[in-house]
């Protein structure tokens, strides 16, 4: 079978690597259809995030047809529709043991820290795949990932109905997770400088989209606030000063979501969040939100094929990476297909 592998920073190769024919007794062999590309693999390339060693298969957002299934898997048979959730964890430090897996003090992400799903075919165990109605995409499917950074960012912030939601950067998990607190019943105003990323966002419904390069963000958080400010402020871009306006406009007992892995340091004031009784959260990968993304995608409850603006054979990886590079303004999810 054919993987991309990245050998080296800037050495993506597709190679040929022996198809996985022993499975496991709770392994699940599928025939990968579609995946997305993150920013993450555009890093990994790069070299650029810290944790990966070459070589690496990459891709950790991926879908694809069931083989065929080892002898104790249950619930997932051939010929299934499945997503993958890649996220594997010990099981028994303090976070596994209260149900937060994806801050497992080992935790691994497939396509990062071990070999991932842009290949013709993965093995994965059954825990981490799941089974969606057939009636779906396999472009949508392989975007069923992004969703659960959005389940896992909404479940954070305790988003409900009575909230207005400030989201800085209309990429795909910005969108995917306005998308989920749309369903919520939040009212959702997103911030970008791509005009274009606007106007997706606009047609996935925004209650307002601000151009940060043509409007003041301030002033119109406080105008569609009536002066009180968002009850959640989402950081979608990672930007250090982004954290620190995200404090400032959010009202009192607000929620700021932080989701970025930069180590350049925000300057916060104790004052601003004393005052308000500020909450400032993480959010990393999923914590078993799978089963709710096959809720919603099922049920057509979110719109994921909205998400998607390209799509390429996997042999064109590098074509389709340097398009996501170059032409940010073009592309929001970026998929390869896989015959
Ligand atoms: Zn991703
Ligand atoms: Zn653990």
């Amino acid at each position: 079978m054919k993987a991309i592998r990245v050998n080296t920073p800037l050495d993506l190769e597709i190679c040929e690597l022996a198809l996985p024919e022993q499975l496991r007794d709770d392994e699940v062999l599928i025939h990968v259809k579609a995946a997305g590309i993150c920013g993450t693999d555009v890093h990994i390339y790069h070299g650029t995030r810290p944790g990966t060693e070459y070589p690496k298969v990459i891709g950790h957002e991926f879908a694809g047809e069931v083989v065929k299934v080892g002898a104790k898997v249950t619930d997932i048979q051939a010929g299934d529709h499945v997503a993958v959730d890649p996220v594997l964890s010990c099981g028994s430090c303090y976070a596994c043991s209260i149900g937060r897996h994806n801050i497992c003090s080992t935790v691994q992400c497939l396509g990062v820290h071990v070999d991932g799903g842009f290949a013709e075919y993965s093995v994965q165990p059954q825990q981490n795949v799941y089974k969606f109605s057939k009636k779906l995409t396999w472009e949508e499917l392989a975007t069923a990932e992004p969703f659960s950074i959005a389940a896992e960012i909404t479940w954070r912030a305790q988003i409900t109905e009575d909230d207005t939601v400030l989201i800085f950067g209309s990429g795909s998990i910005g969108l995917a997770t306005m998308q989920v607190a749309q369903k919520l019943g939040a009212r959702c105003l997103i911030v970008d400088i791509l005009a274009p990323r606007l106007e997706l966002a606009k047609k996935m419904g925004a209650d307002r989209v601000i151009n940060s390069t043509q409007e003041s963000v301030a002033e119109i958080v406080r105008q569609e606030t009536q002066g009180t400010g968002p009850q959640v402020v989402i950081d979608a871009v990672g930007n250090p000063q982004i954290l620190e306006q995200a404090v400032k406009l959010a009202s009192p007992a607000g929620r700021v979501m932080v989701i970025g892995f930069t180590k350049n340091p925000s300057a916060l004031c104790q004052f601003d969040i004393t005052t308000k009784e500020l909450e400032i959260r993480g959010s990393r990968l999923n914590a078993h939100k799978f089963p709710e993304v096959v809720q919603w995608f099922n049920n057509r409850e979110v719109q994921p094929a909205l998400l998607v603006t390209h799509t390429f054979p996997f042999t064109e990886a590098e074509q389709a990476m340097k398009l996501i590079e170059e032409h940010p303004d073009e592309t929001c999810k970026v998929l390869l297909t896989f015959e």
